[in-house]
């Protein structure tokens, strides 16, 4: 299996600034460094380079995307205060959208990540392919950032390979621990894109229920699993099992994409669940199973949050081993996933399963059974 890693040193050096900068001009935040810093990014990169999986791996650089294409997704007026702000020595947007000197040209290289991994993938450079890129992206709405999000990188991605490779159907699998709403309001009416998102309930006011399941032509292509904090493996992987794979099998897609964040990951500072890097490692063989299955094994990842600098890398290593189908032995400091644990505290509890299943219900509606061919 060949497995594709974009990357470039430029997407570190998005600066996010001081802390204080998620709360405007707090007066009694003390100056500091901001939660997303390239430190959890930089260490994925630097954990596959100790193991030796990135020399078995094919590397490629992004190029950044144009106006033109951040406005298949975005407002003009939008993307323009976004290159004006970092042209004019940076700024702020608002809270959590902060644009330093530059920004705006680093932003794009974080799309254009996400679709050069795509390339590779539909020209059959590699079997599959991730985007290690920042900042993150599906947070990110038609007309604002939000959430640490600039550009839309896998909403952007997705429509520029409609365009250019004529593909009529795309799915997008969010197990970012955050509800992916930029990427779901970017084809809440649309049939051709079915978006997938598990995260944390409650965690963006008003957003992620699983009511929400699309508009228009688009009702039954968009699903929700807001778990509650806490869950863990068992619950994922009965999302996947129970949810995603139906729901993917009756669409047919022709590529999965996954925004891939690890802020899921049980010690991550931003959210609550109690995914361990063993929980990602199987996440992944299920989506490679189904991309085998369904579209010749074509699965792209682009990295989205993640935030806990020393677990993280493990995370994407076990992911990246898994896309690979190489073990490089590397143990996972925080340990192995251990069976007594998937029959404790792991394992799908009752009030998880609940959302499952609420959310296993919509598979039944006609618009969702409506497979287009
Ligand atoms: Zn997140």
């Amino acid at each position: 299996m060949t497995t594709g890693l974009v990357w470039d040193e430029r997407c570190f050096w998005y600066d996010f600034g001081d802390s204080r900068s998620l709360f405007g001009a707090h007066p009694h935040i003390q100056p500091g460094s901001h939660i997303e810093t390239p430190e959890s990014k930089r260490r994925i990169l630097n954990l596959l380079a100790a193991s030796g999986l990135l020399a078995q791996m094919r590397e490629s650089r992004p190029s950044p995307v144009g106006a033109g294409d951040l406005c298949l997704v975005h407002d003009e007026a939008y993307v323009e205060s976004v290159r004006a702000l970092g042209a004019s020595g940076g700024g702020s947007l608002g809270p959590g959208v902060p644009v330093p000197a530059g920004g705006y040209e680093l932003a794009t290289l974080a799309v254009g990540g996400t679709r050069r991994a795509i390339d590779a993938v539909l020209r059959a450079e590699v079997d599959n392919a991730y985007a290690l890129v920042r900042p993150p992206g599906h947070h990110a709405e038609r007309d604002h950032g939000m959430g640490l999000c600039i550009f839309a990188n896998v909403a952007v991605a997705t429509k520029l390979a409609m365009r250019d490779h004529g593909l009529r159907r795309v799915a997008i699998v969010d197990w970012d621990a955050h509800h992916g709403n930029g990427t779901e309001s970017a084809f809440y009416e649309d049939p051709s894109v079915f978006t997938l998102s598990i995260h944390q309930d409650m965690v963006i006011p008003g957003r992620g229920a699983v009511c929400d399941a699309g508009r228009g032509a688009g009702k039954g292509y968009n699903i929700n699993m807001p778990l509650p904090p806490g869950s863990g493996t068992g619950a994922y992987l009965a999302a996947i099992d129970r949810v995603i794979a139906p729901a993917l099998r009756r669409f047919h897609p022709e590529l999965i994409l996954v925004a891939s964040g690890l802020d899921a990951c049980a010690s991550d500072p931003t959210a609550r669940m109690l995914l361990l890097s063993d929980s990602y490692r199987f996440m992944t063989a299920r989506l490679l199973e189904l991309a085998g299955e369904l579209c010749g094994g074509r699965l792209v990842m682009s990295h989205e949050g993640g935030y806990d600098p020393t677990a993280t890398p493990f995370c994407a290593l076990a992911i990246l081993e898994t896309m690979t189908g190489i073990r490089t032995g590397v143990q996972d400091p925080f340990g192995p996933l251990r069976e007594e644990e998937l029959a404790g505290h792991q394992r799908l509890q009752p009030h998880q399963e609940a959302v499952i299943a609420q959310a296993e219900a919509l598979l039944g509606t006609p618009r969702c059974a409506q497979q287009t061919s």
